[in-house]
């Protein structure tokens, strides 16, 4: 929501001063000196307008108000609307920047709150501070994004904003460590702030006079210290940039070569990328498979290959909701799973997951950054807008590999397909082609028996479930070695490395013999039905069709000779 260039009292070393972005906007909640000394060293320019609400015209308010639009006329050429929240503020705003600072009326435009028509801007709350500034102290009440919050300014009551604040609110309080009538005493205010965030408040705690007291006191209330948002010198961006850099570079470089011709390369470096846009300490990406209702990592840093199911934990939560999740305490996020974290010792801080969608708009995976290295943790806004482009990437990419995926396969039986067994041979198999390999690959084809009367007398549906449950059978054989492909129809190929012939007919037999003793459930009737084989030791010096055609052959003799057998030579 709000980031904070300092969250310290008048007498700190920084003073407070919040501020978020809206589009092309720029919006400060007050301005102290020492917020328009970090301004300063941003480039302000990328703005088209910088608004400044202001609470209160004491100088760790408003000091920096001048001063900053002086700046933003002559350096950064950014428009800046000063807003007062009622005509007394305004009256003094006025009199300060004309008279005291002498700016130039056409240097910046000088608004009451309540004429300025901005959806981000619901009103001014009038609240109680000094006793000099009687009516002249005031806090906001904004909408950002979706959401509700309440930015108190310098207050002694939380009595004003407490009618504003429902479960979803945020709230941004002032809280002093000093027992004193202007500002908000931690001991006296925590009962309060337990309660909002009980009610499902989100509370930040701002203008803070010792941070260490106040954390002590606050403790076990809800409430968390306002984000402060880091310095990030012109030094590192320049590293940033060139890391980023180095990632792109060397993923171009290997896509261009990639032999494993498969996505898992492009997922690693995306999540790497990712990761490194954010400076988050881990990431990862999932795939939402919304048939089977669970989620698997593609790629993820630091952690194995993991499925779960899509009801559980804030990617699914993401995912069902189509919406970025972040958290910035997960241990106290009812959605959130701690099972890794409990298995590995892993301490979850913060966590973000945005998810990503395919070329229709369909949200079909996500990616999730873990433990962001800054204090405040993950920021909504910024850390979305700096993963766009690697999400964008990686749903295009999912997308792709999807496709890729389901032209592969075979609906019905769930079998590689013949365009699986051609991509498997110009991947994984490659080393087997080569004459000189001294690598030994056999095959085996075979064919359901007489499956035409299957169908003709107990239906197409029968032969379906005969077709599946006899793949499945021949799958079940398979070790990691082995991998069978639906050929066509009711043939079936299997491909077995490091596997002579006779290693393969005994392989082919073992199958022959499970089927012909299987009762299959056919539609609902129970039958029997057996296979016949042809087997055939990989030549590489022939090419793939030549090496087919002998197992075919095999086959053919295989039928002629009475079916329901296995043959591994060719006619004498
Ligand atoms: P043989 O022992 O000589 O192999 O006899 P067969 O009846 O098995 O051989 P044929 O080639 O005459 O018949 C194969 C049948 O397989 C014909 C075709 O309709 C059926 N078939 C092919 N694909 C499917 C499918 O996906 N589902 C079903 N139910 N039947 C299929
Ligand atoms: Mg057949
Ligand atoms: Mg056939």
């Amino acid at each position: 929501m709000l980031s904070f260039l300092g969250r310290g009292s008048a007498f700190a070393n920084e003073h407070n001063c919040a501020y978020f972005t809206v589009g092309k906007d720029l919006v400060l909640l007050d301005c102290p000196m020492s917020a328009f000394f970090k301004l300063k060293k941003r480039d302000l320019s990328v703005y088209e307008n910088i608004y400044i609400l202001v609470t209160h015209t004491h100088g760790d308010h408003s000091g920096g108000v001048a001063m900053l639009v002086d700046y933003c006329f002559f350096v950064s050429h950014v428009k800046v609307t000063v807003v007062a929240p009622s005509d007394e503020v305004f009256a003094d705003l006025l009199y300060l920047l004309s008279k005291i600072e002498g700016c130039d009326d056409s240097w910046y435009t000088l608004v009451q709150a309540s004429d300025l028509q901005k959806d981000w801007l619901v009103q001014a709350i009038p609240t109680s501070h000094t006793k000099e500034l009687d009516g002249k102290c005031f806090g906001y009440q904004l909408k950002i994004g979706e959401k509700n919050v309440i930015y108190t300014g310098d207050t002694s009551t939380l009595t004003p904003f407490a009618k504003y604040l429902d479960s979803g609110s945020v709230l941004y309080t002032e809280v002093s460590s000093v027992n004193s009538p202007v500002h908000l005493f931690a001991e006296e205010i925590k009962e309060t702030i337990s309660g909002l965030t009980g009610q499902g408040v989100e509370v930040y705690l701002m203008h803070i006079d010792d941070e260490d007291k106040i954390v002590n006191i606050m403790k076990g209330s809800g409430a968390k210290l306002a984000p402060l948002q880091e310095e990030v010198s012109m030094d590192e961006q320049g590293k940033l940039l060139n890391n980023i850099f180095d990632i792109t570079d060397s993923l171009y470089k290997d896509m261009c070569m990639n032999d494993r011709k498969d996505h898992a390369l492009l997922f690693s470096y995306l999540t790497e990328l990712a990761k490194t846009l954010v400076d988050a300490d881990r990431a990862s990406f999932w795939k939402w498979d919304k048939r089977k209702c669970e989620l698997w990592t593609m790629s993820a840093t630091g952690v194995d290959r993991i499925v779960i199911p899509d009801s559980a934990g804030l990617v699914g939560k993401s995912l069902r909701n189509k919406k970025t999740v972040i958290t910035n305490d997960p241990y106290s996020d009812p959605d959130f799973n701690r099972e890794v974290d409990l298995k590995t010792g892993y301490v979850t801080k913060s966590v973000l997951v945005l998810p990503v969608a395919d070329i229709n708009g369909n949200f079909i995976g996500a990616l999730q950054l873990l433990n962001k290295n800054s204090e405040k943790g993950f920021d909504e806004t910024e850390d979305t807008k700096k993963l766009s482009l690697a999400a964008l990437v990686c749903g295009i990419a999912l997308e792709s590999e999807t496709f890729l995926e389901e032209s592969h396969h075979d609906k019905l039986t769930g079998l590689k397909n013949r365009m699986g067994f051609y991509f498997d041979f110009s991947g994984k198999y490659k080393e087997y082609l080569l004459p000189d390999s001294g690598k030994t690959m056999s095959v085996f084809i075979c064919d359901i028996d007489k499956f035409k009367r299957v169908n003709d007398t107990y239906g197409h549906n029968a032969g379906d479930d005969v077709l599946a449950f006899t793949s499945h059978l021949i799958e079940s054989t398979c070790t990691e070695k082995d991998c069978v492909y639906r050929w066509g129809g009711e043939e079936f190929v299997m491909v077995m490395r490091d596997t002579d012939l006779e290693e393969a007919a005994q392989k082919a037999e073992n199958v022959r013999v499970k089927l012909m003793e299987s009762d299959i459930d056919a539609d609902g009737t129970i039958i029997r039905c057996t296979l016949s084989f042809g087997c055939a030791l990989f030549d590489p010096k022939k090419t793939i069709e030549e090496n087919i055609s002998v197992a075919d052959g095999r086959l053919y003799i295989a039928k002629e000779t009475g079916r329901n057998r296995v043959c591994k030579e060719d006619r004498a």
